[in-house]
C-alpha cells in the first residue's frame, strides 16, 4: 500500500517522532501552521474516521485522545490548543490515513476556511 503514513510508521520516511506505543504514533507536520503542530495518527491504516469500525474507535480513539493531552501539557499548551480532523475530500483530507492534527502555541481564528 502506497500511503505515506504507512511508511513514517514502518521508519520508510524520516519523521521527528514525539511519542509512540503500540498503537499510536506522534510526530511533527512537515508543514507546521502553528508554533506546535503535530499529527497523532493509529499505526494500523485506517483511511479516515468516517471509515472506523465501532472497535476500532473503542480501542484507538482513548488511545489518540490521551496521546494529545499527554502532548499538550509536555508541550506547555496550558492557554488552549486545537484538535482538527478533515475527513475525505471536502473537510480537506489530504492524505487518507486517519491523523488529528494538535495546533497549540498562537490563538486560534474560527470558523476555518
Ligand atoms: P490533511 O490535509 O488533514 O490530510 O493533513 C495532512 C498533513 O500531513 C498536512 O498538514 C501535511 O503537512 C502533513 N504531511 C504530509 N506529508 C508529511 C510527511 O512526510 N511528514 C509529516 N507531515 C506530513
Amino acid at each position: 500500500m502506497d500511503c505515506i503514513f504507512c511508511k513514517i510508521v514502518n521508519r520508510e520516511i524520516d519523521s521527528q517522532v514525539i511519542y509512540e506505543n503500540e498503537q499510536v504514533l506522534a510526530f511533527e507536520d512537515v508543514n507546521p501552521q502553528a508554533p506546535t503542530h503535530i499529527l497523532v495518527i493509529p499505526k494500523k491504516h485506517i483511511e479516515n474516521i468516517h471509515e472506523m469500525t465501532a472497535d476500532e474507535q473503542q480501542e484507538l480513539l482513548p488511545e489518540i485522545f490521551q496521546t494529545i493531552q499527554q502532548i499538550a501539557e509536555e508541550k506547555d499548551l496550558g492557554k488552549g490548543y486545537r484538535v482538527v480532523n478533515n475527513c475525505k475530500e471536502n473537510g480537506g483530507q489530504t492524505v487518507n490515513h486517519l491523523h488529528f492534527h494538535l495546533l497549540g502555541g498562537r490563538f486560534m481564528q474560527w470558523p476555518p476556511g
